[in-house]
């Protein structure tokens, strides 16, 4: 995703939720330039996805340098579709955004039962083709085709989530998809997808990290205005630091990294050795007051806090923000993460270092990738090739 996409995908957003707005206030809300916003609407509304409205803004102060009052500016949300597909889970989910980046439809399917048998890639275009017929006629107005994948495959069982970051399967797929419906398709690591959605809510900053926690551990960097995808599609891996060298092996092939020993499953496995009335990451929610999930539950945030005080060392983020399920216990987590980074951080960094939970839903990472399109699907509207689904991933 190029830094210009994104800034398009921004605007986009804010302007779908605010309704109606005027540029003046995209640019402050969005802390743009008034030139970048100016430009950007224009080649909205060329490609008819965007229209100026005839009324005045209501607010009055909103004028523009000239004094003439700001005309604001509607998405036009029927002028094409994206689909977002998200293979990082235990069931495949698709979802179907208009180009205002509402949900029009959501779909679930299963993996094939022996997953091992059936191709990757045929399992990708028979859930694209789900998704196709759900819609029906509205097909031909899918803009693009994104999807979210793990970094690595999860060969475990039969029915395990696909990873498409191998470069061979990815250009394959990406190209058998292209062909096939002849719209721009990318496939994005799941981490970015996730931190893409989750930045189109607020301010963008310069430097951020995620760090997630749920089936496994991963994470992501925020850089420049967009995620930072790294030499191998892998930057932010930090559920693969190795935090004991003689521990439980990982799906990674190693030892002792932080996901083989504190991913939820691992979590609840803790929690359920040292409480038996807690078997269910659900009955342990319920109950953060225990002292086995205190306990647990504070070692992780320790174990975390030594792992994300090395990543702020080395990136110096404005800020951390922790999303997955591990959000569920907050109240227990966030404090002792937050007091033990205190304790490993330096001054300088320690008194201004934010740590935020995450307000994307779960399925943030589908709608990320459906959304990372749209400067290619804005490019394929007005018949130009598309620029970012060709280049090598
Ligand atoms: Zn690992």
């Amino acid at each position: 995703m190029t830094k210009r996409e994104l800034l398009v995908l921004r605007v986009v957003e804010y302007i779908s939720q605010q309704g109606r707005v005027s540029r003046t206030q995209i640019a402050h809300s969005l802390r743009l330039s008034k030139a970048t916003v100016t430009q950007i609407t224009r080649q909205l509304i060329d490609h008819g996805i965007a229209s100026e409205v005839a009324e005045p803004a209501a607010d009055v102060s909103d004028r523009t340098t000239s004094g003439r009052p700001a005309v604001p500016i509607e998405i036009n949300p029927e002028t094409g579709l994206l689909i977002g597909i998200d293979l990082s889970g235990s069931r495949i989910l698709g979802v179907v955004l208009n180009m205002a980046l509402d949900a029009h439809a959501r779909v679930e399917f299963d993996y094939p039962l022996l997953m091992r048998s059936v191709p990757p890639l045929d399992v990708v275009i028979s859930a694209v083709d789900g998704i196709m017929t759900t819609l029906g006629p509205r097909g031909s107005q899918v803009r693009g085709i994104g999807i979210s994948a793990r970094a690595l495959n999860y060969a475990v069982g039969e029915t395990s989530p696909l990873s498409l970051m191998d470069p061979l399967l990815n250009d394959q797929l990406t190209h058998t998809l292209q062909s096939h419906y002849g719209i721009p398709v990318a496939v994005v690591h799941n981490m970015q997808a996730l931190l893409v959605s989750e930045m189109m809510n607020r301010p963008s900053p310069d430097l951020s990290v995620l760090i997630h926690v749920g089936s496994g551990i991963g994470g992501a960097v925020w850089l420049d205005h967009k995620p930072l995808e790294g030499a191998h599609m892998a930057a932010g891996e930090w559920g693969h630091i190795t935090v004991d060298p003689d521990g439980p092996s990982c799906a990674c092939g190693k030892r002792g990294c932080l996901e083989a020993l504190y991913a939820i499953p691992q979590l609840v496995e803790r929690i359920h050795a040292l409480d038996e009335s807690l078997s269910a990451w659900s009955d342990i929610v319920q109950h953060p007051d225990r002292a086995a999930v205190q306990n647990v539950v504070r070692e992780f945030a320790q174990v975390a806090a030594q792992v994300l005080a090395n990543v702020v060392l080395v990136l110096d983020p404005e800020e951390i923000i922790v999303h997955g399920q591990i959000c569920d216990v907050a109240e227990v987590f966030v404090p002792e993460f937050r007091r033990r980074l205190q304790q490993y951080l330096i001054p300088r960094i320690r008194s201004t270092l934010r740590i935020v939970t995450s307000t994307a839903g779960a399925d943030a990472a589908a709608r990320g990738a459906a959304s990372w399109l749209i400067g290619a699907a804005l490019a394929e509207i007005v018949g130009a090739s598309p620029t970012s689904a060709t280049a090598p991933l």
